[in-house]
């Protein structure tokens, strides 16, 4: 089971949450995972770029907030006895948060490694809040980061790999031992180390991903990712009013949606899941007895609808690619993508204009700049590429359905629902799988298209 940041907002949140852990214990074998306690990661974002500007002011009065606001959570909701020691680990941990971000602060200098080390905090504040509740609550558990429960990645600081064999070997052997002694271990989401040690994140939203290798690793029969609505839904809730919960959805399905929707779930969470198969619960902690999404293996009919879902992914950028040069030049199209990997550009989407003479690549925002220098180095001057132009601020809209696949016109309706609205395609993409169509708008036309999808596919109540 994992909670989201929402659903362990504040002491009466993490209560709840150690009563559905509790509620389910006797009869399952349970490994929880804590994200972050509300907003905690963002704020340790917001404090990394204040030290890195050295303004030290304002981050050590934003941290102080964080910390205050734990202790004041661990005091509402550990038991009489174990208060104590609850606030003793807690201001070990403050005072070893302080230390870094001065240390930032006096630097100036933001590492991605440093910045990893800083957002950790947020996961190693809430696990113990966590446990402690937990115990009170009962039952015996125990507080564990990431790597003590035997998560290793690599050293990719912001959006680490995890080395599945190894973190899976040792999954196995330090959680096993904890359910014979029937302690429920609680792990820190999101965080994890390299074989030496360096505290790592798996990238924003990691903590359902810390879930589901935990998953894999132990053949857990299900994935209860517990939130703060009642489970997938047609569109997010906060553009589209009337989008409704999606019961059921296959993994292919899903993981087009959350690859796309970036903020319901971890892009990369549904990897160990569907690989072993394990069926993905997505609940609401709020209203438990909902049934939720259930992600698995099976592919519904949807009731006969081509389209499911539809999702938006903001604050990406186009970096085009052009000349007359590349038409027919064997190897250009390998180049680009050759120099944007060794640069740890993630390319998003790609498209290829058919008269060969663009190709263009979404990126997040972050790395046009990155990806613009890496490729005017690597192919100006060489006589096929005149020019590389950039985009900023857009955002994709993927359309996502099984029932899309080998279905003539729906494309075409897309579009034209899109148009009908004014908005103006940028790019267009068809998904490897055949399960989205996506296409790239700009920032401010990004809700009005989700609001047209999902009104020319019925999708809504
Ligand atoms: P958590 O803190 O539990 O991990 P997140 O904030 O990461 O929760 O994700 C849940 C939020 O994602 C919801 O509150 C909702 O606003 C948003 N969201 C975006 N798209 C969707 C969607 N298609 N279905 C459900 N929620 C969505
Ligand atoms: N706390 C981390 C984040 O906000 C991980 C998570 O919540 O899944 O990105
Ligand atoms: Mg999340």
């Amino acid at each position: 089971m994992k909670f989201g940041g929402a659903s362990l907002a504040n002491a009466p949140r993490i209560k709840n949450a150690a009563r559905i852990i509790q509620r389910y214990s006797p009869k399952n074998k349970l490994v929880v995972v804590a994200s972050a306690i509300g907003e905690t990661t963002d704020q340790l974002v917001k404090i990394a770029e204040l030290a890195k500007r050295g303004d030290l002011r304002r981050a050590r009065n934003l941290l102080s907030r964080i910390q205050v606001s734990h202790l004041k959570i661990a005091r509402l909701v550990a038991g009489r006895g174990d208060t104590r020691e609850l606030v003793v680990i807690l201001e070990q941990l403050n005072s070893e948060l302080e230390r870094t971000v001065e240390g930032i602060a006096h630097l100036r200098e933001l590492t991605s490694r440093s910045r990893d080390y800083l957002l950790s905090f947020g996961e190693r504040l809430s696990t113990p809040i966590l446990a402690t509740t937990v115990l009170a609550a009962g039952l015996k558990t125990r507080a564990l980061t990431g790597a003590e429960a035997g998560i290793a990645t690599d050293d990719n600081f912001g959006e680490a790999m995890p080395l599945i064999e190894i973190s899976y070997h040792q999954v196995q052997q330090r959680v096993e031992p904890l359910w014979t002694r029937r302690v429920i271990p609680v792990v820190g989401g999101f965080i994890a180390a390299t074989i030496d040690g360096s505290i790592t994140t798996l990238g924003r939203g990691g903590s359902d991903y810390t879930a589901t290798l935990l998953a894999a690793a132990l053949g857990a029969d299900e994935i209860w990712i517990w939130t703060d609505v009642d489970g997938l839904m047609t569109a997010d809730p906060r553009i589209v009013k009337d989008a409704v919960v999606l019961p059921n959805i296959s993994f292919g399905e899903a993981l087009e949606l959350s690859y796309f929707g970036a903020k319901m779930m971890h892009p990369r969470a549904l990897q160990p899941a569907g690989q072993k198969k394990i069926p993905v619960r997505i609940k609401n902690s709020f209203r438990p007895s909902r049934n939720g999404t259930l992600v698995s293996a099976n592919e519904s009919h949807n009731g006969g609808k081509v389209v499911k879902a539809v999702s938006i992914i903001r604050d990406v950028g186009i970096v085009t690619v052009s000349g007359s040069g590349l038409m027919g030049a064997p190897g250009v199209a390998a180049k680009v993508f050759q120099t944007l990997g060794s640069s740890n550009v993630n390319v998003m989407m790609i498209s290829q204009g058919s008269s060969e003479a663009t190709i263009s690549c979404v990126v997040a925002n972050r790395d046009v700049d990155r990806a613009v220098r890496a490729l005017q180095l690597a192919l100006m001057g060489q006589g096929y590429v005149d020019r590389i132009a950039e985009e900023k601020d857009a955002c994709i809209i993927a359309v996502v359905g099984s029932g899309m696949k080998g279905t003539p016109g729906v494309a075409a309706r897309i579009f034209a629902a899109v148009a009908k609205r004014k908005v103006n395609v940028r790019m267009v993409a068809q998904g490897s799988s055949e399960y989205n169509v996506s296409f790239v708008v700009s920032h401010k036309d990004g809700p009005d298209a989700v609001r047209a999808i999902h009104e020319e596919f019925n999708l809504g109540r």
